[in-house]
């Protein structure tokens, strides 16, 4: 867009105009292999063939919601940023907080997520927009992650693509955010291989096409995801709490059943940090990863970690290889085992998400409907 602050690491392409939808848990190997549901976007990769951009992006680790739109907003990665799970240790009130939809009142999001959003660089430079659901406007993951916007809202997806046209078609410059929840909730309830989830990238598919065929000409339409997502079946989620040797010393657990943070006891010593490590490789060290804080840090899982995110990772990281969810049932709602489709893990299934860039439809102005078509 022609800021000098900023390098192209993605090799985009100049546009005065951007929009970026962010499809929630729209995982590459998922968009390919149900492919079949997604008519235009099937279209839309097969037919790219020019332009020097990834057409893979990598999510951030943990592959979760909360990690990966903070990375989005502000382009640092998570041992800095320190968004580093759905929930996690929050060492100064010695408590595990929130980091999505149900923020801790005792976490300021401007105190824990204290760098500079790509929205908030940006102002007095260049025109930002955010088209989200209404109930994102004042969020704590919002003003921690996704601040310095102008924030549009609408509820129903098709009146999100349609203010987005409207709002793209009033400003020549535009860097514009469009968040898509519904694939998601989803592939949550049902299942990724489900039909709700299939109609649900229908409906995507759809409402990209209406997109490509409502902005100006002249905007770059470019489609991402925050992770993707795997179906753990019912019998292979598991309440690890049942074992007492898998919450030996083990103060707080935290993060998503497919990346467990455990935290050890103020006086637990390596010893019983060791005798945890073990305990779990032993029962599930073929379904699981099982790191230290310092093995995961120091191969870089997080990206350089700032002193004051290290503590908000777990002292013990049980990361699922297979497909497999680990709950303490001690600790989160019983419903929450009836979670279909997870992620948070470091597999391909969950990282890899993808970069699409979609062709604007050559049209005539003012072809579509009178509002969506006026230039600015
Ligand atoms: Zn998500």
């Amino acid at each position: 867009m022609g800021d000098a602050r900023f390098a192209n690491v993605l090799r985009l392409p100049a546009a005065k105009r951007v929009v970026v939808v962010l499809v929630d848990g729209l995982g590459k190997a998922l968009l390919k292999q149900k492919a079949g549901h997604a008519p235009f976007l099937r279209g839309v990769m097969a037919g790219d063939t020019g332009g020097e951009h990834p057409r893979t992006l990598h999510a951030a680790f943990p592959s979760t919601t909360a990690t990966s739109l903070a990375s989005l907003g502000t382009g640092v990665v998570p041992g800095q940023h320190g968004m580093l799970g759905y929930d996690v240790l929050d060492p100064g009130q010695d408590k595990v907080v929130n980091l999505l939809g149900n923020w801790d009142p005792g976490v300021d999001p401007l105190r824990w997520q204290p760098f500079p959003t790509v929205f908030e660089q940006l102002a007095g430079h260049l025109p930002t927009a955010t088209v989200s659901l209404p109930k994102f406007e004042h969020s704590p993951m919002t003003l921690a992650a996704l601040r310095g916007s102008r924030f549009l809202g609408a509820t129903s997806p098709q009146a999100r693509i349609e203010l987005a046209a409207e709002i793209l078609a009033a400003h020549p410059e535009l860097l514009l955010y469009l968040y898509w929840s519904e694939l998601d909730k989803a592939g949550h309830g049902h299942g990724a291989d489900s039909a709700q989830w299939e109609h649900q990238l229908e409906e995507l598919d759809a409402a990209m096409g209406r997109l490509a065929a409502t902005v100006p000409a002249d905007t770059l339409i470019l489609l991402t995801a925050d992770h993707g997502m795997v179906d753990v079946p019912r019998s292979a989620r598991i309440d690890y709490s049942q074992f007492p040797e898998l919450v030996a010393g083990v103060r707080h657990t935290a993060g998503e059943p497919r990346m467990v943070h455990l935290y050890l006891e103020p006086d637990a010593g390596t010893p019983v940090r060791d005798a945890l490590v073990a305990a779990w490789l032993d029962r599930f060290g073929t379904k699981a990863w099982v790191l230290t804080r310092e093995q995961a840090v120091n191969a870089g899982w997080f990206g350089e970690v700032r002193t004051e995110a290290a503590g908000r990772i777990g002292d013990v990281l049980v990361v699922a290889r297979e497909s497999v969810a680990f709950y303490d049932l001690r600790r989160v709602r019983p419903q929450a085992i009836d979670v279909v489709g997870q992620h948070g893990s470091i597999t391909k299934a969950e990282r890899e998400v993808p970069l699409l860039r979609i062709p604007v439809s050559a049209r005539p102005a003012n072809a579509r409907g009178a509002k969506a078509g006026q230039r600015g």
